[in-house]
């Protein structure tokens, strides 16, 4: 197969002119950055939790996924998607249900968040009054993706598309920040990808909903007024910005034992209380 394009964690290899092999690999990326140490089984459980995920949302949004077995070569079963080839739009579509990461610097200087107006008073880890559209540009490798006003958005896809976006980007957020809610997880914030097939339809595309795309919080465990424990790269970031000494440039230093097992264990245990499934069971 031919090798399309290798981002920081995951390949996408061509099949055919209609479907595509997108493989998670068991890298993880802190602040852009690829680490040397690998997470055991993270491009399974992300891979795992993308399946379970376009298969609740199907009634929702047309997705990629055509299968995660047959079409899938041995070695790459459990961590690889057969999907179906999209002419993908420019942008990342960002729904965010509470205020964290890049949108609390912006809300502190302009107190608003890719142009969406928010009330005053607001901290860090509050729940915004309803979710918002919060779109971004998809970086080239090596660089930051930047927040884009909805009128960037319509300059760059058209009028009809942008508005198409962000209704689906906040319809299905909805959508899976209820079924995350019902098992005791906020869906804080998520990005998607779309694009669309060569008969028009749009698709969802890409992994969702995993704690690469996301921000999962243990309801339990939420305290407004700073940064919330979450299901992903915590440990690693605590980790790397409390006990490591690195300046953040290339290249990441290897990551302790425990740090690589606490950081499984956070993915896996996001599967299985998402999904209510055993992530041994994987794949089926
Ligand atoms: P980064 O490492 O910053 O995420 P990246 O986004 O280029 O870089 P990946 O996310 O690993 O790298 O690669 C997945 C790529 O596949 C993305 O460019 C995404 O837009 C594209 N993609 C996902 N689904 C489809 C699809 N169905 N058809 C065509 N391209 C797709
Ligand atoms: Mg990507």
């Amino acid at each position: 197969m031919k090798l399309l394009a290798s981002g920081k964690v995951r390949e996408l290899y061509e099949v055919d002119a209609e479907h595509l092999l997108l493989v998670a690999s068991d890298r993880i990326s802190a602040y852009d950055v690829v680490l040397p140490t690998p997470i055991p089984d993270k491009g399974a459980v992300l891979t795992a939790l993308s399946v379970w995920w376009f298969e609740r949302l199907a009634a929702v949004q047309p997705h990629h996924l055509v299968s995660a077995s047959a079409g899938v070569p041995e070695e790459m079963r459990g961590r690889a998607l057969l999907v179906r080839r999209l002419s993908m739009l420019p942008v990342e579509c960002v729904a965010r249900g509470y205020l964290a990461g890049s949108a609390v610097a912006e809300y502190a200087e302009t107190a608003s968040v890719c142009g969406v107006r928010l009330p005053t008073g607001l901290r860090a880890g509050d729940r915004l009054p309803e979710p918002i559209f919060t779109p971004a540009t998809k970086a080239e490798a090596g660089a930051h993706d930047e927040n884009l006003s909805f009128d960037r958005v319509v300059a760059t896809v058209g009028g009809e598309l942008a508005e198409r976006l962000r209704e689906r980007t906040l319809a299905i957020y909805g959508e899976a920040a209820a079924v995350a809610d019902r098992k005791g997880i906020l869906l804080a914030d998520t990005k998607f990808e779309f694009g669309t097939r060569p008969d028009g339809v749009l698709v969802l595309g890409d992994e969702v909903l995993t704690p690469d795309s996301s921000r999962f919080w243990p309801a339990d465990q939420w305290r407004p007024g700073g940064a919330q424990p979450s299901y992903d790269k915590q440990f690693v970031r605590d980790w790397l910005t409390d006990e490591s000494g690195w300046d953040r440039r290339p290249p990441a230093p290897d990551l302790p034992d425990e740090v690589v097992t606490a950081t499984r264990e956070r993915y896996v245990r996001a599967y299985e209380q998402l999904t209510g499934l055993s992530f041994t069971s994987w794949p089926p």
